[in-house]
């Protein structure tokens, strides 16, 4: 069957920016290789779930490859636990497939309905980078479909140079066939979870750079709306798979079992303006003072990896302006650059319903992969708000002076002349890019935007 076109609009997860092009969906490696063998003119790039908030993966005038028909699992070692899948498959389907038989992924986002290619191609990162590093970091070799038709392996010990463009690179190197991953043994499908109240961002920071090493998973949700001496007042959860010992009596008969819910659909119509900075307040109010009810406890996956995948396009929510979510790290020793953020976020009444701190641990070899190490916040934030876009870029002004970055793969705003200087790997990975798709193929809007 030839893959089906169509001229659609084409987001991100934010909604912020549509473009019109040409969707495609191969439904096989054969349809997938010949949409390079007459590249349109606008060019190509492929896509996963969407689920990247930007215009990472939308190309206006071209076309778009939705690649989540090639999501097989093609191979799996019950003893190693490695595991080879098609760039399609999505991170629900590998831990549907092998939670049961005691493995997890060994990094997750906060949503599993990505896939294992965009979570390659964005090196995605989970609550457990201060103790497993990204996506990447567990990755053994990738099945990669050059612009020139030629199908290559690579992996950090094949092509070292390649693979580490590719990881964190934008889906712009190649498309991504096969990926084989190591997964973790797990000996249960629940977490056992520490939750505790952080009083302001000092006490907060001080209680995660005190106590993390002490759990696999941590992050905190930050009230941004708090000032004054509760600024940066937050909740830290932080986690481990739980053993069997762990587990009530009912609940060991069958530690792996796991069946997660299906999402509850979005009410069809939204009102307007439903989260507004009134509404953000209350939850925030709300959402610290269940920080103290339960202090401990056993959750599941869901629950704790996943909890915003239970309603089913939460994104509507935002009405048709739309979100989006700004994400930067900052290096160790730039505390006081953080506590300044937070404190304008807060001065300038920035109603983020969702904002959450983590610890990075030590980046990797990704010429353009975001982690390195220090603190990294992320926040949500219905667009369109006034003053909004010049409040963020004198942020990236702020994170870029710091020695720090934004996220590309929830960016739909960052000026050109700031990827040199947050991502200075950005001229090797450039002439890399050349070498394997000299004629600019693959573009994305991200890219032409970016000037990359
Ligand atoms: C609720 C939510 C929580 C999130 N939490 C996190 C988080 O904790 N950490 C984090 O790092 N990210 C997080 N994200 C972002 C998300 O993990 C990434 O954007 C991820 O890359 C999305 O994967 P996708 O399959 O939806 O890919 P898409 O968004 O569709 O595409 C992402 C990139 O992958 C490329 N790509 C897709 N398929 C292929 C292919 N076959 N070959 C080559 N390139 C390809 C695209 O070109 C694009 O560059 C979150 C997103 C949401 C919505």
């Amino acid at each position: 069957m030839p893959a089906e076109r169509g001229r659609r609009l084409v987001a991100g997860w934010g909604n912020t920016a549509p473009t019109a092009a040409d969707v495609v969906a191969p439904q096989s490696r054969r349809e997938l290789a010949d949409l390079l063998v007459t590249p349109p003119r606008r060019g190509l790039i492929a896509r996963g779930l969407g689920r990247s908030y930007g215009d990472v993966a939308q190309n206006a005038g071209g076309v778009v490859a939705d690649c989540t028909a090639l999501d097989r699992v093609v191979g799996f070692d019950g003893e190693s636990g490695v595991v080879t899948v098609e760039g399609g498959a999505s991170i629900d389907t590998l831990l549907r497939t092998f939670v049961p038989l005691g493995w997890f992924v060994p990094v997750t986002p906060g949503t599993r309905y990505v896939t294992v290619a965009g979570c390659v191609a964005n090196d995605v990162h989970g609550k457990n980078h201060h103790v497993d590093g990204s996506f990447a970091d567990h990755v053994v070799s990738l099945l990669l479909q050059l612009p020139d038709g030629e199908v290559v392996e690579i992996g950090p010990e094949r092509r070292p140079d390649l693979y580490w463009a590719t990881v964190g690179g934008l889906g712009l190197t190649g498309l991504i066939v096969e990926v084989t991953l190591r997964l973790l043994p797990v000996r249960t499908s629940l977490v056992r979870v520490d939750r505790e109240r952080a009083s302001d961002l000092d006490d907060l920071m001080a209680r995660m750079a005190g106590g993390d090493h002490r759990y696999r998973y941590s992050v905190a949700w930050i009230d941004l709306l708090a000032s004054g001496r509760a600024l940066g007042r937050a909740v830290l959860t932080r986690g481990d798979h739980a053993e069997p010992s762990d587990l009530p009596a009912r609940a060991a008969r069958h530690p792996l079992a796991f069946s997660p819910r299906s999402p509850l659909p979005t009410p069809p119509v939204v009102p307007p303006h439903l989260l507004n900075r009134w509404s953000i307040k209350a939850f925030n109010e709300l959402w610290f003072r269940k920080g103290n009810d339960r202090p401990e406890g056993l959750e599941t996956i869901g629950a704790f990896f996943h909890p915003l995948d239970g309603v089913a396009a939460w994104n509507r929510l935002y009405g048709p302006q739309g979100f989006l979510q700004y994400q930067f790290v900052l290096p160790p020793g730039e505390e006081a650059t953080l506590r300044a953020i937070v404190e304008r976020l807060a001065c300038e009444r920035v109603a983020s319903f969702l904002a959450v701190l983590k610890r990075f641990g030590d980046g990797n070899a990704g010429l353009l992969s975001f982690p390195m190490k220090g603190w990294t916040l992320a926040l949500d934030v219905p667009a369109g708000g006034s003053g909004l876009d010049a409040l963020l870029d004198q942020l990236d002004g702020v994170v870029a002076d710091a020695g720090g970055r934004v996220y590309l793969a929830k960016d739909a705003r960052l000026a050109p002349e700031l990827m040199p200087v947050m991502y200075p790997r950005l001229e090797r990975w450039r002439q890399i890019r050349a070498e394997v798709d000299p004629a600019g193929i693959l573009m994305s809007d991200l890219a032409r935007r970016l000037g990359l």
